[in-house]
């Protein structure tokens, strides 16, 4: 199935782009704080940032990509682990696989996409 994983992939694109995360490791989308909720370039860094459910760790950049083998409930499993793990409640799992899976479908297989808040977009390919 497809799903966003973390990349390195366009870094630098952006003067603020950051990507402490483990290549290719699946990432979901946090809560935004106040101070990025007014400006995703804010000082935070989590308005425009995605987070790896491994490392948790953040990046700007995610890439759509196709996991083999990969299925529904393995992507709620590896989100509802990830959440808990971070401290945040697991029962968001479910919610949080069909928004993710809604971007990841918007968009061919290995396109970089950035986020502003709650927009997403593509990058050009480089
Ligand atoms: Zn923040």
């Amino acid at each position: 199935m497809r799903a966003l994983v973390a990349t390195a992939q366009t870094q630098g694109l952006r003067d603020n782009d950051f990507d402490y995360c483990v290549e290719g490791e699946l990432v979901w989308i946090g809560l935004v704080c106040a101070k990025d909720e007014a400006d995703p370039d804010g000082g935070c860094g989590c308005g425009r940032a995605f987070g790896g459910l491994n490392s948790h760790r953040a990046t700007t950049t995610a890439r759509v990509a196709e996991i083999e083998g990969f299925t529904h409930d393995d992507y709620v499993e590896a989100l509802r682990s990830g959440l808990q793990q971070a401290g945040w409640p697991p029962n968001l799992a479910e919610e949080l696989a069909r928004e993710l899976l809604v971007i990841a479908k918007h968009w061919p297989v290995g396109t970089v996409i950035e986020r502003r808040i709650d927009q997403f977009q593509a990058r050009e390919a480089e």
